[in-house]
């Protein structure tokens, strides 16, 4: 990197090429350049590959699938063992890469790599607890079997709002099933997935076990999901993406894990405890500049606790400051590119168009960033409430009943992440069954974790990362009959 802003303490993990079959090759055409979304500056590039170099890596990977499949699940795990180990100990200069090419502050970059450093420790040890199943026979002199297998050749295709942990949250499941992967990481946030990839030929990950690339999203996608040979896509990413991938791997019948875009509601009774409401409101918002998948897109208030959440929420709001991810006093870092910040200011306008209040903030603080803002009195078929705002925006809408709480927050087509905060147990166990999503945080905003079931239901996708259902995805169940007996 050209400045000490930054700097790496290893420059090598500054990579500039992708792998594939255990070589770092560079593109035929001109490099893609990658961006600090603060400084506007380039901070290193990435090759340009194609359909051609694709195909190669999935050969590359199905060539390694029977050497890799073959080990034991201990060795597997001892691998991904040592390259978690490497994770944490190159934890400062992976959190720089990510603060550089994603804008997020460096505090919110640690946590990343701890958070995606977790899936390849947990996966580590859940090698080893893939089990299979003898099924009583109805018939005599019959066994019967189940038995779980490696699905082979996996892809991996992720956003660019976590450039570590969505990478993690796929890789490490597919090798510790046994599976090869190819991997393409964002355009935007490639360099943290290219370092990734070297750490994992550090800890000896076998040449073709992982290969990474970068460059055209069409031709390389387009070349997996062709591919007979790739059994499988995780995908994470906008829904429109999404569905055109579903579509794509029809004529393959591959297995798909599809974890697209959110449109989280919050939900505050009035029993909440004032400032748990207020904290889980701030965190599930404004993490990441709001640029989360499971961001509370949309902040329902019960009419007894309104006035005084908005109270201590401004106050809260108020306080955040927008600025370069390196210094420490910045809550929240620049968006990633000028698209996301016109989003924010057209969902904005919209909410004060409709009549809502502005509370906090108001809008662009020059360059990519945007103030942390609160709109209040929003109304319920405002912009903000029916479209991902992905970034610092909080609107706030009043409601009366319960059952009108749970019908506004269940009224989208999107179904990963909702949030409530109560206090009376039945309040809790009503609303947490009624809402239509694939997980729910009570009292907290921070709900992450490699240990837990992470996924939506309706068009927030298909599929579960994380925990043992994660590793799931990269297996098939294999039922043998064995007659004679
Ligand atoms: P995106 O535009 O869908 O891109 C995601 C990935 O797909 C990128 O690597 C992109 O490559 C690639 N891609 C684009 N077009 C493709 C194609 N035709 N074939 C194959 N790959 C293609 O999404 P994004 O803007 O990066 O991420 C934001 C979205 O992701 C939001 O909707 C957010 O909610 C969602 N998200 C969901 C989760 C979850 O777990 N459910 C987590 C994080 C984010 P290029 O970068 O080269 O275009």
């Amino acid at each position: 990197m050209s400045t000490q802003r930054g700097a790496l303490s290893e420059p090598d993990l500054l990579l500039s090429q992708c792998l594939i079959d255990g070589e770092w090759i560079g593109g035929e055409g001109a490099p893609i350049a990658v961006d600090d979304p603060f400084t506007g500056e380039t901070i290193g590039t990435v090759p340009r590959l194609d359909k051609d170099h694709a195909n190669r890596a999935i050969d590359a990977a199905a060539r390694a699938f029977p050497g890799w499949a073959g080990r034991t699940a201990q060795d597997r795990g001892r691998v991904l063992r040592k390259w978690y180990d490497l994770i944490v100990t190159h934890k400062e200069d992976l959190a720089r890469l990510i603060t550089r090419e994603n804008g997020k502050t460096l505090a919110e970059a640690r946590g990343e790599v701890d958070y995606g450093a977790g899936f390849m420790e947990f996966y580590a040890d859940e090698a080893t607890r893939v089990m299979g199943e003898t099924i009583p026979a109805p018939v005599p002199g019959r066994r019967l079997l189940a038995e779980r297998e490696p699905v082979g050749v996996c892809a991996a295709i992720t956003p660019w709002n976590f450039p570590l942990a969505m990478m993690t949250r796929k890789v490490g499941p597919a090798l510790a099933a046994g599976c090869t992967v190819v991997g393409k990481p964002a355009t935007a946030t490639p360099l943290t997935a290219l370092a990734f990839a070297r750490l994992g030929e550090e800890a000896g990950v076998p040449r073709g076990v992982l290969n990474m690339l970068t460059g055209s999203a069409a031709g390389i996608g387009g070349a997996i999901t062709a591919s007979s040979t790739v059994r499988k896509l995780s995908f994470t990413g906008s829904t429109e993406i999404g569905e055109q991938l579903y579509r794509e791997c029809a004529g393959t019948m591959k297995r798909l894990s599809l974890e697209l875009g959110g449109n989280a509601p919050l939900l505050i009774f009035d029993d909440a405890d004032l400032a748990t409401a207020v904290e889980t409101a701030a965190v599930a918002k404004f993490r990441n500049s709001g640029q989360s998948c499971i961001a509370a897109n949309r902040i329902y208030v019960q009419q007894g606790i309104y006035d005084r959440f908005l109270a201590a929420f401004a106050a809260r709001v108020q306080g955040m400051k927008a600025g370069d991810g390196f210094d420490p006093a910045s809550d929240i870092g620049p968006l990633i590119d000028r698209a996301a910040v016109d989003k924010v200011s057209e969902h904005r306008d919209a909410a004060l168009a409709g009549g809502g209040r502005l509370l906090a903030g108001g809008g662009d603080a020059g360059g990519l960033l945007f103030h942390p803002t609160l709109v209040a009195d929003v109304t319920p078929d405002a912009q903000l409430a029916c479209e991902e705002t992905f970034g610092p925006l909080a609107g706030v809408i009043s409601f009366g009943t319960l059952e009108q709480g749970l019908q506004l927050a269940n009224d989208t087509p999107f179904g990963l992440a909702a949030y409530m905060c109560a206090q009376d147990p039945a309040t809790i166990a009503r609303v947490s069954r009624g809402l239509e999503s694939g997980m729910v945080g009570i009292n907290t905003g921070l709900i992450s974790s490699p240990h837990a079931p992470f996924g939506g239901v309706k068009m927030s996708g298909l599929g579960r990362e994380g925990s043992h259902h994660g590793l799931e995805e990269y297996l098939n169940i294999k039922y043998l009959c064995h007659a004679g007996l």
